[in-house]
């Protein structure tokens, strides 16, 4: 996964496209779980799911995180509702979650609001894989990431260390995420 060539790189470029197809699920299954569980509504409507799709992939590429659209989506199904209550004529509220999210999305990316992180792993389990994934993705995109390569001592400005036996190999920069006994580093 983390090696060179054309066939690494295309293996790493599918983990990602596949953390981020399941994200994009995870966001639209969420919603629709609200909508029926918390407001009694039905789910979007087929005709609508496209643009549904499209506009929350537009906060996904815009670099909203997960937990970030989450929150998109809980204001969106909160805000339809709300609407509904005032206001007969606004239609379904699970029709216009569509064009709320998206107007909310829109908005912040304008107004640089800040969205905060919502976890619903409390009340919500998402899909069990998306969380070996998630990580096993991160894990390699850190091998990757410019800023760790220059932080690492034990690698070159491209991420390559040299092996008692002469060789090049891609460093993985001892993790950071692992607990150091400061007893160890200290004796370093
Ligand atoms: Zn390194």
């Amino acid at each position: 996964m983390t090696g060179s060539g054309q066939a690494a790189y295309e293996a790493r470029r599918a983990l990602a496209d596949c953390v981020e197809c399941m994200e994009f699920v995870d966001v639209m299954t969420y919603l629709d779980e609200l909508l029926v569980d918390k407001y009694g509504y039905p789910t979007v409507h087929e005709a609508r799911r496209q643009e549904l799709a499209e506009n929350i992939r537009l906060g996904l590429v815009a670099g909203y995180t997960p937990g970030q659209m989450i929150c998109f989506a809980w204001r969106a199904a909160d805000t339809a509702a709300g609407w509904k209550e005032r206001n007969a004529r606004m239609g379904p509220p699970e029709a216009s979650t569509a064009t709320i999210i998206r107007n909310k999305i829109e908005k912040a990316i304008e107004v640089h609001h800040s969205i905060p992180e919502y976890d619903t792993s409390r009340w919500r389990q998402p899909p069990v894989a998306l969380f070996a994934l998630r990580k096993l993705n991160a894990d390699v995109q850190r091998v990757f990431d410019r800023s760790v390569i220059e932080d690492c001592p034990d690698c070159d400005h491209q991420g390559w260390r040299e092996t008692d036996a002469e060789t090049l190999i891609r460093c993985v920069h001892q993790p950071a995420s692992v607990d150091e006994d400061p007893a160890d580093s200290a004796k370093d």
